[in-house]
């Protein structure tokens, strides 16, 4: 797990590796304990699926740390192979809210790299 604080860009943090997950955490103090209160895949950077959670699930175990059993806020994201942006899920409309192109129901983030090739 790499943790920056919250101006960093995701990409940046990480090195630029690929990565199991990504998103927003806020770590929650108390006099005896830290735990975590909020987490989020909110990663314009990396658009992970929601599914990454376990990833998540399974660093935090590691290091023993409290945490909520899922994403407190969960996006989705789809990549538009019309105009080539990415494209946050709102209100489950899968419409790219650049050109108004269908978006693939099915996560497809993976294709931005291939295009770039
Ligand atoms: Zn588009």
């Amino acid at each position: 797990m790499v943790i920056s604080d919250r101006h960093a860009e995701h990409v940046v943090c990480a090195g630029g590796q690929n990565v199991l997950s990504a998103g927003e955490m806020t770590f929650n103090f108390d006099l005896e304990d830290i735990y975590v209160g909020e987490v989020s895949n909110q990663s314009t950077g990396y658009c992970p699926k929601t599914e990454s959670w376990k990833a998540v699930e399974i660093a935090l175990d590691k290091i023993k740390i409290a945490h909520p059993d899922f994403f407190t806020s969960a996006f989705e994201f789809r990549y538009c192979e019309n105009c080539q942006t990415k494209n946050l899920i709102k209100e489950e409309v899968y419409e790219c809210s650049v050109c108004c192109a269908d978006l693939s129901l099915d996560w497809n983030i993976d294709k931005i790299k291939k295009n770039k090739k």
